[in-house]
């Protein structure tokens, strides 16, 4: 903006008529300006836009800053003027001096006025506005009129001082008076508003549940632990190697069809969601020292479309044991301490003849029904459909192509293996019915299974 016309400005609303016609010549000219200053012009550019302006319209610009200046000189020069006083206090120029400000009657029509509008303000804020008004501020009447002070004559200015400190005094007890009141007010409805009932119970945040899954997988986990097991983990990313070569699943065996399993791209990278815990059974053949005894709980992934019995995602839990002279035996006295742990104790078990292409002889492991234990008596039984029998898991002795694959020497080792799946254990031990409960993440069917174990 050129210099002329930010000194004008601040003035502008106040100049008379004659001057806002000057004004109104200015901004011709700065409309005018551009034309003079375009990037055509020899010697112009836009920083100096600004300087070419006010020296382009040198005399429109001269003619508004002299009115301008002459508009506000006028205003200063105008002390006479009634209401003067005021709009120029209120600007912080300094007010003029008016001895009469401290006449007996004038000061007390001050401390009436000053004392009846302090004793109405409604609250905090507005008696500190009042106060600046009437007492404090540089155009509070009081303020004025002890300025006035100065003007008056030595005997004159020991009285009107005094009435001057009276007033003030009189105004200052009025303002104390009404802080009191005002405060007083505040403090109580900030207590009733703030108000604390300890008393009543806090916010309680509510306790999440573990997943049923994983409480019973601990459960069984710590069974084994207890019999010397360890854990063993793996990926879930499972090369094809470790999920089916290496478990003497031959590259024609149908589990490795598309339908079955879930594959990862790129095609061919050999890579696939493992479709159960046994590439941990290898990779823990392949990378500890013998005799092994390891279970190995995991998540594993199937192609199979969501149902009330049918997840792509489920756990499982296996188990193995390669040493020397394991025998179907073990197996035997393992998985009937297992059961029992899963289903309670005293229930009977039985192997059924089989097929796994890693195990031979394979079997299924059936564990008498906890609910009707077989007697006809106790049925009709939902639990295991009058059978008598639960179907817990597949089991068998390790085919020896495994151990050979793993670089175990069957001659010498042998071992037992066995799975099962999580979700299926814990719908019958809990009676679900719908194994999307498991997945579907409502925190109240976890916490129908309580927090711990
Ligand atoms: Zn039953």
């Amino acid at each position: 903006m050129p210099p002329s016309t930010q000194s004008a400005d601040p003035h502008r609303s106040d100049v008379p008529d004659p001057s806002a016609a000057s004004a109104g010549g200015d901004s011709n000219s700065r409309r005018t300006a551009p034309e003079h200053t375009g990037p055509d012009r020899p010697g112009a550019d836009r920083p100096g836009s600004t300087r070419a302006a006010s020296s382009g319209a040198a005399s429109d610009g001269a003619a508004l800053e002299g009115a301008a200046l002459e508009g506000a000189a006028s205003k200063r020069t105008e002390p006479g003027r009634p209401g003067s006083q005021r709009p120029s206090s209120q600007r912080g120029d300094p007010a003029p001096v008016d001895p009469g400000a401290l006449d007996p009657d004038r000061l007390e029509e001050v401390r009436v006025q000053a004392s009846a509008a302090i004793a109405t303000a409604g609250d905090l804020d507005e008696l500190a506005a009042l106060r600046t008004l009437h007492l404090d501020g540089r155009g509070a009447p009081l303020a004025l009129a002890r300025r006035a002070l100065g003007a008056l004559p030595q005997s004159e200015r020991v009285e009107a001082g005094r009435r001057h400190n009276t007033a003030t005094a009189a105004v200052r007890a009025a303002y104390e008076a009404r802080l009191a009141e005002l405060t007083a007010e505040r403090d109580a409805r900030v207590l009733v508003e703030e108000r604390v009932d300890v008393t009543l119970p806090g916010t309680r945040r509510p306790r999440g549940a573990r997943h049923p899954l994983s409480t019973l997988s601990d459960h069984l986990v710590d069974v084994f632990v207890a019999m010397g097991y360890e854990v063993a983990e793996g990926p879930e990313v499972e090369h094809d190697w470790f999920n089916f070569e290496a478990l003497n699943l031959g590259p024609d065996h149908p589990a490795r069809s598309s339908h079955d399993t879930l594959y990862v791209d790129p095609v061919g990278s050999g890579l696939l969601l493992r479709t159960h815990t046994s590439p941990v059974q290898i990779r823990t053949l392949l990378s500890r020292p013998l005799p092994v005894y390891v279970v190995c709980p995991g998540r594993t992934y199937r192609n199979d479309a969501i149902d009330a019995t049918h997840s792509p995602v489920f756990g499982q839990l296996e188990g193995l044991a390669v040493d020397e002279g394991i025998t179907m035996a073990d197996l035997r006295g393992t998985l009937e301490a297992f059961a029992q742990a899963l289903f309670g104790s005293g229930l009977a078990t039985r192997l059924r003849p089989s097929y796994f292409p890693f195990t031979e002889p394979s079997a299924e492991l059936d564990v008498a029904c906890f609910a009707c234990r077989g007697e006809p008596a106790r049925q009709p039984c939902r639990v295991c459909s009058d059978e008598g029998w639960i179907e817990v898991g597949g089991c068998g002795m390790v085919d020896s192509n495994v151990l050979v694959a793993c670089g175990v020497d069957p001659a010498r080792y042998s071992g037992f293996a066995f799975g099962m799946g999580l979700e299926r254990a814990a719908m019958i031990r809990h009676d679900v019915h719908e194994i999307r409960d498991f997945v579907d993440g409502d925190v109240r069917f976890g916490l129908s299974f309580g927090t711990g174990n």
